[in-house]
Order: C-alpha cells, then sequence, then structure tokens
C-alpha cells in the first residue's frame, strides 16, 4: 500500500483536496480500498465516513474494484436509439461479463453511466478516461480486445475529430458537428478585446451593459446575468469568486463541451469580465468529469492567456485587477450541475445541494458571495461588451435577447450544434437538423418538456420552450413509454436521496408507470400518477425533483391517448402483482412443478 501513501501525500492537507485525491487513487487502483480511505481521511483532516461518503456519492468513484480497465457506456435514450443494445453485447460477450461487472480475470469492468456529453455522436463510451464515440459492436469487440492485449485506450483511437479535438492536447475521436453558426458566440472575436473594454470603464457600468443587453441565464433557469452580478458585487466580503458551471449533465446537452473545445479563450475572457464587473480575484472552472479529456486543453488556454497578459496581475493592463481561473473536476453526479450542489463538490465534499437562501451572491463557494453562471453565459457576456447592448437585444424576441446554441440530437440527419436566435420555432428547427416527421420533441433533456406534433409551432424561448440547449428528435416508430421509462430511471439513478419526496417519489412514479405500461393500469393510476407527479414537483427541496416528474406529466399532456389506450376501462381495481407468473418464477427457480407442487427435478 505504499503507492496510495505515495499518491496522498503528493495532495495538499487540505480537506478541499478530497476528490482530487481520490480520483488520483481510484485512477491507480482501479477502486479506492479500505485503507486508502483510512490514509486520506488522515492526511486530510476528515473523518472515513467523510471519505466514503464522497466514494460512494460519485459515478466514478467505487469501493469495489471496477477492473483494469473500466468502461463507462452511455445509457441515455439517444444511445438506445442508435444501437446501444447490439454495443452492449458485443463488449459483453468479448469481455466475458455483464454490465455492472468485472471480468474473472479482473481485466475488464463493465458499466452504464448516464449521458456523457456525446448525443449526437452514439453509442458513446469512456474508456480508462479516453472518448470513444460511434461505436459498433466490431469496434467495441476491437476495443476490448486490444485491452486485452494491453494496448491502452488512448493508443486504440483510430480517428480523431475535427477542429481542436485533433490538437496534440486533446487528441479525440469527438466531432464538434457544429452545424450553425451564430454572430454572438461563433462571431468574429478579437482575444481580450472585451475584458480591455471592461477594464476601461467601471465594474458598474459593465454589470448596466449586461443588464441593458437582457442577458439571461442560458443553464435554463434564465436568471438575469446583470442582476446576479450586482447582488454578487453589493456583498460586503474580504473575496468574491466567479464559478462557471461547467457540468452540462442534462441528457442530450453538448454545447458546452464544443464551447470549451473551441472558445476556451472566450469563455475565460468572459469569466474574468464577470470578476472584474463583481470585484472577485479567482475564477473557478468547474468541469465535468466526462469533459477531462479537455482538461489539458483548457489549462493551455489559460497559460496563454496569461502569457498574453489577460490573466494574472494588472490583467488587461489594468493596473487594479488581477484575475485568476482555477479548474476543479467533478467525478460523474447529475446533480452536481445545481449551483449550490455545485459548490459543494467544488469545495471537495457530496454534492448535495445546499437550502437557501442563502444563495450563492451572498454565501457561495466557501460561503463567500459567488456568482455561477454557465459556460455559453459567460462566453456571451463577452461579445455583448464588445459589441454591445443595442447589437444583442436586436436579436430574439423581446423577453429573450439573442441567440441560444442548441445541441440536436435523435432521429434526425445532421445531429450537432446549432446557434439560432430565440425565438425560433420547433418546426424551423427541425427543418435545418433534417428531423422532419419526427413524432415528438424532447426540449430541455428529461426535465423539460415532450412536445408532440401539434406543438411544433412552439417557440425556443424562455416564455415558451425554455431550454438549456438539450433538443431530442423522435422519429414517427419511438415508443414514448419507452424514453419515459429510460428518463425516469435517469432521475431514480442520479437523485441525490436527500429528501423523501424526490428519492422515493421518483421510484413509486416509476413503479405505477410500469405497471400501465404492462397493461395492469386503471383510470384511477392515471389520475394517481398526475396527483403523485405534482406533489413531488411541489415538495422536493431542489431542481432535479422539482422537474423529474416531467417526462411523465408531459407526456400525459402531449399523448393522452397514448395512456388511455393503455388502462382497462370501468375497472376500479388491478393488482399489479401477478400471482401466477411468481408463481411459475418461483417455482423455476427452486426446480418445481407449479401445478402438482412437485420437485422437477424428482
Ligand atoms: Fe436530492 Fe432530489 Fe432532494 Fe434535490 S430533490 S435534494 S436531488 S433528493
Amino acid at each position: 500500500m505504499a503507492k496510495a501513501k505515495d499518491i496522498v501525500h503528493r495532495h495538499p492537507k487540505d480537506p478541499a483536496a478530497l476528490l482530487d485525491v481520490v480520483r488520483d487513487v481510484q485512477a491507480a487502483f482501479g477502486h479506492v480500498p479500505d485503507e486508502a480511505v483510512a490514509r486520506i481521511a488522515a492526511h486530510l483532516k476528515l473523518s472515513e465516513a467523510e471519505v466514503r461518503g464522497a466514494v460512494t456519492f460519485y459515478h466514478f468513484f467505487s469501493a469495489d474494484p471496477r477492473g483494469a480497465s473500466t468502461v463507462y457506456l452511455n445509457d441515455s435514450i439517444t444511445s438506445r436509439m442508435k444501437g446501444r443494445a447490439a454495443v452492449a453485447k458485443a463488449f459483453e460477450d468479448e469481455a466475458g461479463c455483464a454490465f455492472g461487472r468485472v471480468s474473472g480475470d479482473g481485466r475488464i469492468g463493465l458499466f452504464p453511466t448516464s449521458c456523457i456529453g456525446m448525443n449526437d455522436q452514439e453509442p458513446s463510451a469512456i474508456v480508462d478516461g479516453v472518448v470513444f464515440t460511434r461505436l459498433t459492436p466490431e469496434s467495441a469487440r476491437a476495443l476490448v480486445r486490444g485491452l486485452r492485449e494491453g494496448r491502452p485506450a488512448a493508443s486504440q483511437v483510430a480517428e480523431l475529430g475535427d477542429g481542436a479535438n485533433q490538437s496534440e492536447l486533446v487528441r479525440a475521436m469527438v466531432a464538434n458537428n457544429i452545424r450553425e453558426r451564430g454572430p454572438v458566440l461563433f462571431g468574429a472575436h478579437e482575444s481580450g478585446a472585451a475584458l480591455r473594454k471592461a477594464v476601461g470603464t467601471t465594474p458598474e457600468k459593465v454589470i448596466e451593459e449586461i443588464k441593458r443587453a437582457g442577458l439571461l441565464g442560458r443553464g435554463g433557469a434564465g436568471f438575469p446575468t446583470g442582476l446576479k452580478w450586482e447582488f454578487c458585487r453589493r456583498e460586503k466580503a474580504v473575496e468574491r469568486f466567479v464559478v462557471c458551471n461547467a457540468d452540462e449533465g442534462e441528457p442530450g446537452t453538448f454545447k458546452d463541451r464544443v464551447i470549451l473545445t473551441e472558445l476556451p479563450r472566450l469563455l475565460f475572457e468572459g469569466m474574468a469580465v464577470a470578476g472584474y464587473a463583481v470585484g472577485a480575484r479567482t475564477g473557478v472552472l468547474y468541469l465535468r468529469s466526462e469533459y477531462a479529456y479537455l482538461r489539458a486543453h483548457l489549462e493551455a488556454a489559460l497559460e496563454a492567456m496569461r502569457q498574453d497578459g489577460l490573466l494574472g496581475r494588472a490583467a488587461a493592463g489594468s493596473e487594479g485587477f488581477s484575475f485568476d481561473i482555477v479548474i476543479k473536476s467533478g467525478a460523474g453526479a447529475y446533480i452536481c450541475g445545481e449551483e449550490s450542489a455545485l459548490l459543494e463538490s467544488a469545495e471537495g465534499k457530496r454534492g448535495e445541494p445546499r437550502d437557501r437562501p442563502p444563495f450563492p451572491v451572498s454565501s457561495g463557494y466557501r460561503n463567500l458571495p459567488t456568482t455561477v453562471n454557465n459556460v455559453e453565459t459567460l462566453a456571451t457576456a463577452a461579445r455583448i461588451l464588445v459589441e454591445g447592448a443595442a447589437w444583442f437585444k436586436a436579436m430574439g424576441t423581446p423577453q429573450s435577447a439573442g441567440t441560444k446554441l442548441l445541441s440536436v440530437s435523435g432521429d434526425c440527419g445532421r445531429p450537432g450544434v446549432y446557434e439560432v436566435e430565440y425565438g425560433l420555432t420547433l418546426a424551423a428547427l427541425l427543418e435545418m437538423a433534417g428531423g422532419a416527421g419526427a413524432k415528438a420533441v424532447q426540449v430541455g433533456g428529461p426535465s423539460g418538456t415532450c412536445v408532440a406534433q401539434d406543438g411544433f409551432g412552439r417557440k425556443i424561448c424562455f416564455s415558451d420552450l425554455a431550454t438549456g440547449g438539450s433538443v431530442i428528435v423522435f422519429g414517427p416508430e419511438r415508443d414514448i413509454f419507452e424514453i419515459v421509462g429510460n428518463f425516469m430511471d435517469f432521475f431514480v439513478e442520479e437523485s441525490c436521496g436527500w429528501c423523501v419526496p424526490c428519492r422515493a417519489g421518483n421510484v413509486l412514479l416509476k413503479k405505477k408507470l410500469e405497471k400501465v405500461v404492462r397493461g395492469l393500469g386503471t383510470e384511477a393510476d392515471l389520475r394517481d400518477l398526475e396527483a403523485w407527479g405534482k406533489l413531488v414537483k411541489a415538495t422536493s427541496r431542489c431542481g432535479l425533483g422539482q422537474t423529474s416528474p416531467n417526462p411523465i406529466l408531459t407526456t400525459m399532456k402531449s399523448f393522452p391517448e397514448l395512456y388511455a389506450a393503455k388502462v382497462r376501462k370501468g375497472e376500479d381495481f388491478v393488482p399489479e402483482f401477478d400471482l401466477e407468473a411468481a408463481l411459475r418464477t418461483g417455482c423455476e427457480a427452486a426446480g418445481r412443478r407449479p401445478e402438482c407442487k412437485e420437485s422437477l427435478h424428482e
């Protein structure tokens, strides 16, 4: 265990380093052994329970061995639509074990995972930290064979993607799939122009410009960015922070991946502008674990900006302004996209949401005033500073100014990212993406809205169809119940478990849905689904539980005829428990004949 000691002692004796230490131990051993837990706890002056709490909370940490090489295959609905089942079977056949297990020789571990931000190139997987996209049964088998022959995952990346994915620091087979370049994010931008303009005026005037532009948060909630910066600046404190939420975990969202890959300097400039506006000296980029392959590229962009005088002391030549950015990595947890859970995780703890108030603007990172903004929001803010509020407001709709970067995937000919003006109809977007003829579109991911054909005239904007960026297209043959079931599985898996309505309510909703889908439901069950869904939304503690019933509730609204066709009319109660089937299963397991209750082996 000398190695564990070495790994642990490479890190500072700071509890905030917990996730970094655990990540290194996990990488070295394929799990976090008991002895390492004790060492970590002693080094960071934490209890062993706190260390185990973090190990068991995050998807990519484990107390049990996960194999010398570990395959995390995306289990999102789009992955399933694009052939995941055949790919999973190929992995299992070649590895010699089922998903959720490690092969007998300990060489290969197979595990499912939630959306890894590659919905435009599914099926995809992360293998020993390396992203593999557009997998086929053949490539999955070859990959496992290669691992067994001692060829590292990175050496098996046969073809690189486009743009910066080809750079030496990334070397990923990920494709950007930029289909529509809009004027805001993809407009010509001279690096540093926004920050120089900001430091040439007062922080108050920077905030005023962002407020005048009507910039609303692009993560989905749509809070006015200028107002958030103003609240943060007003707080009396020794220090303030800018935190960038780069944890886009909503299934179907991958647009921040493209900004991080192709526009990292624009994003960091936006963070520096925010830092100047609120009076912060430090920015934190919270990077989702699934995008760890971009970390060296992002660190290099930061270093280049330091060399250019845009970060560090006297940034952009302003003597009174110093600002720099550090990167913190997540470890796989959807809930960390919620800003207070993200802050807990950035501080090295389990990513459980905090009670609010206080809001992060008054008590955020390290309990100090913090503005938490989305990747797209910060990059957009930098562009507004250069081009002006009037330019920005002239795009979009009166309530939703500017453009939105959308991640379009599913049953469409041109999956990828589209920068479009707010106000675009779903029908127009489907036309652009080659998705005409769709049966339904999921806007805003599982927590959003499922829109049927009669709603394709609706508009992408905050007052109609708000979205953090996820748009999943479902063709005419898709089974709506399979989609809803996948989304509910996702929420059951991702609930942090803190509050009962979310922890238990989502399981009950899922079971009730399954009963209806199996043809054992009544009209009373449909009423229960609706009532329980509303209850979970109203009583859950954070945004996850407040939106998790949406897959059921919005499809009940968009496709009432599908639900009505499933239930038995005129029956008050149909038992869910099928005694005959249970008896058959039990008898098979015990080797007995159900009808004569004799052993089949006698
Ligand atoms: Fe955790 Fe769900 Fe409650 Fe949020 S709503 S605190 S995710 S259990």
